[in-house]
C-alpha cells in the first residue's frame, strides 16, 4: 500500500514557505509552531493557540504552558481541519485558512496573539496574504480524493488544545480550557493514519423551488425556507431534501 499523505508535514511546509515569501508574515518564525491536522467541527476550519499571555497580570503567570517538541520550543499550536484537503472543498479555503491562522500570531512572535478581531478588516488582510503568496508562485494546499490514506496529528488527552478567543468581552486566559496542562513534550503528540472519507462530515443538500442549493451539516428538524429567496420564513420557498453525501 502506498505511504499515507502526511498532512501535518504538508501544512508545515506551506506555513514555512508563506513565512519566507510573504513580507507581511516575515515576523513569524515557523520553528515556533506545532502544526496539527485533525477533524474539527465542520464550521471550524482552523484554530490557533498562543502559549503566552500578552500582559503579565499581578499574581498571574503569563505562561500558559511550556512545550518542547523535538528539541524545539513551541510557542503556538495551529490545528487545521482535515476537511480542508478534501477535493470538494472550495478553492481558496485551505490556503486562506493557513493565512488566517498565521495572522493571529503577534508581531513579536512571542507566544501571544495579535490584538485584532475577526471581521471585514481581518478577512481583507487574509485575502491579501493569500494573493501575495500566490503571486510569488507559492504552491497551493493539495487536495485528495475520499479514499486517500492520510496521516493526522493531534495532542494527547482532551485532544483539543483549546480555542483561541479574540472576542473583546473575553480574555484569552478564559479561552484556555482547564484541561490544558503546564508541560508538553513529544510524548503528548499523537499521529495516526486513516482514510480521508472517514473524517469528512456528512452533508445534506437541500433545494428551494427556485433551485438554490443549500448545504447543511445536519438534517433539518423542521420546515425551513430559502434564505436567499426570503430573509424570513416563507412557505412559498420551502427547502426540500435533495441528497446526502460524505464529502464537503
Ligand atoms: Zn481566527
Ligand atoms: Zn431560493
Amino acid at each position: 500500500m502506498a505511504d499515507p499523505h502526511h498532512l501535518p508535514n504538508i501544512f508545515s511546509s506551506i506555513v514555512s514557505t508563506a513565512c519566507r515569501v510573504v513580507p507581511a508574515l516575515s515576523h513569524v518564525d515557523p520553528s515556533k509552531i506545532l502544526v496539527c491536522v485533525r477533524k474539527l467541527p465542520p464550521t471550524r476550519l482552523g484554530e490557533t493557540l498562543g502559549l503566552r499571555e500578552a500582559k503579565e497580570r499581578r499574581g498571574h503567570d503569563p505562561i500558559f504552558s511550556k512545550m518542547t517538541v523535538g528539541g524545539r520550543e513551541i510557542l503556538y499550536v495551529i490545528t487545521f481541519n482535515v476537511s480542508l484537503v478534501s477535493a470538494a472543498a472550495p478553492a481558496r479555503q485551505a490556503l486562506e485558512t493557513v493565512m488566517h491562522e498565521l495572522w493571529h500570531i503577534a508581531e513579536e512572535c512571542d507566544g501571544t496573539i495579535r490584538p485584532a478581531r475577526h471581521g471585514k478588516a481581518f478577512n481583507a488582510t487574509v485575502a491579501a496574504l493569500h494573493d501575495a503568496y500566490q503571486s510569488v508562485g507559492g504552491r497551493p494546499v493539495p487536495t485528495f480524493e475520499p479514499h486517500t490514506r492520510v496521516r493526522l496529528r493531534h495532542l494527547r488527552g482532551k485532544g483539543r488544545p483549546g480555542i483561541l478567543s479574540v472576542r473583546r468581552d473575553r480574555s484569552l486566559a478564559a479561552a484556555v480550557p482547564k484541561a490544558w496542562k503546564q508541560t508538553w513534550t513529544e510524548d503528548d503528540v499523537r499521529e495516526r493514519t486513516t482514510t480521508l472519507s472517514r473524517l469528512l462530515p456528512m452533508t445534506f443538500l437541500y433545494v428551494c423551488p427556485l433551485g438554490h442549493e443549500i448545504v447543511r451539516f445536519r438534517k433539518l428538524s423542521k420546515a425551513s425556507s430559502c434564505a436567499v429567496c426570503s430573509p424570513t420564513f416563507d412557505r412559498r420557498f420551502l427547502l426540500s431534501f435533495a441528497k446526502e453525501k460524505t464529502t464537503t
